[in-house]
């Protein structure tokens, strides 16, 4: 063969390798991903929506909704040569579908020369339902008497499977829980810190879609005040307990400051914690009978207590005593106050040594300032079972017990709780409504 010959052969050859390559180059459709892309949705559900061909780039795109055999178009879009990622989020609205399964179809192609030029389609279909009726509440309970404070029940039932309920007052969530029943029940409070024309509770249930409903609740509230209390700092009092706080703030060394910073940065940290407990519980009530108070005790200060503290005449700090001091004797044996499951038992700031214990429906006890605890997160304890020893660790002036009711992380008055009748009242023949 002559050199010329063989090098257009050469050529041709290397030219239809390269063509080969180029026009198997991209043989893969565009990836397409759409969250959600099933289950349940709503009219305003935001979809989104990720195309992307990273080898030859998008060409076109189509989504369709069908929905029994008739079909809505959504959008076309047609791409410029190098796009390779296309990304949109989009809803429903206004758009004629009826309530009940449908799909998205999303047809994308490249710009592949592959299939003589056509390049590559890729065919998705997304599988949702479509869903614009928020649940139904029927509101079981009657008589919501509240207390400023205080706390309640109510009981109801919804339509359909939520994602969320339970009552809401002003910005604060009270989760509810599914009883055995199927029906719901949520502990809730009336704040301390909220004004009578503040306490408006709702019933709240947004369901798999996201469609909400509230319900609100037929309820009688009465307001009270609480108590203002002085507080005298003494330099004995900051003295002693300086060693002790020392560990929880850094680079402070005046016992005035470390006090400040404990009782404001640390109070605040360990309400969180409470508040953050205060979804760890158990979907049924574990209590039975009225709670117990520390036995042979008397009152040093009570719930909602207004305290200002006052160093060397002047007022330097303020904070609300959410719970009762109840003295007896040094080191008293302090009994669970009802029965339930030990979420918290260590060391905790402002409250010392502490045993937090989760009753159910949200609801739970505090003992603070304890100098010994005799039971571990995670043990189930009887009513009256002795927990541990009072003392004065954290902040406390002297041996007393701190105890403190919660409803889901939210601060209430222990006396309701110690009291038969208001339990039997507003609670407990409640619960006992419930149908099995
Ligand atoms: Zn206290």
């Amino acid at each position: 063969m002559k050199p010329f010959k063989k090098l257009l052969l050469l050529l041709l050859l290397f030219g239809l390798i390269a063509g080969g390559i180029f026009y198997f180059r991209d043989t893969d459709a565009p990836q397409v991903s759409l969250i959600p892309g099933s289950g349940p949705i709503s009219a305003t559900t935001e979809l989104s929506l990720a195309v992307n061909d990273t080898l030859s780039g998008l060409k076109d795109l189509s989504v369709t909704l069908v929905q029994e055999g008739g079909r809505i178009p959504l959008a076309t879009q047609h791409f410029e040569p190098g796009s390779e990622a296309f990304t949109t989020a989009f809803n429903l609205k206004g758009k004629k579908l009826k309530n009940g399964p449908f799909q998205i179809e999303i047809v994308a192609g490249d710009q592949s020369i592959y299939r003589l030029g056509k390049g590559n389609q890729s065919k998705t279909t997304f599988d949702l339902t479509y869903d614009t009726r928020a649940p139904i509440i029927s509101i079981l309970s009657k008589a919501h008497n509240f207390n400023r404070g205080g706390s309640g029940l109510v009981l109801y039932q919804l339509s359909e499977e939520t994602s969320k309920h339970g009552v809401i007052v002003g910005d604060r969530f009270f989760p509810g829980y599914q009883q055995d029943s199927g029906q719901y029940a949520c502990l809730l409070s009336y704040p301390y810190d909220l004004k009578e024309a503040e306490f408006i509770p709702r019933i709240v249930a947004v369901d798999l879609a996201g469609n909400e409903r509230q319900a609100g609740i037929y309820y009688r509230s009465k307001g009270k005040t609480f108590r203002q209390r002085r507080i005298t700092l003494s330099d004995n009092f900051l003295q002693m307990k300086t060693p002790e706080f020392e560990a929880l703030v850094p680079e402070v060394t005046d016992p005035l400051d470390i006090f400040l910073y404990v009782n404001g940065e640390i109070r605040q940290q360990n309400r969180a914690k409470m508040a953050e407990l205060g979804l760890q519980t158990s979907p049924v009530p574990l209590w039975n009978g009225a709670f117990l108070r520390h036995p042979n005790s008397s009152t040093v200060a009570f719930f909602a207590d207004h305290r200002g503290y006052y160093y060397n005449g002047n007022k330097v700090d303020e904070a609300t005593h959410l719970g009762y001091d109840l003295a007896s004797v040094a080191q008293a044996e302090i009994p669970a106050a009802n029965a339930g499951d030990v979420l918290f038992a260590d060391y905790l700031g402002i409250y010392g040594l502490c045993v937090v214990i989760d009753h159910g429906l949200g609801l739970q006890t505090l003992y603070a300032h304890m100098s010994q605890l005799d039971v571990l997160a995670g043990d189930r304890v009887s009513r009256g079972q002795i927990i541990g020893r009072s003392g004065a660790t954290g902040m406390a002036g002297g041996d007393h017990l701190h105890f403190g009711v919660f409803v889901s992380g939210q601060a209430v008055e222990p006396k309701e709780w110690w009291d038969n009748h208001w339990l039997t009242d507003n609670i407990n023949s409640k619960l006992e409504l419930l149908t099995h």
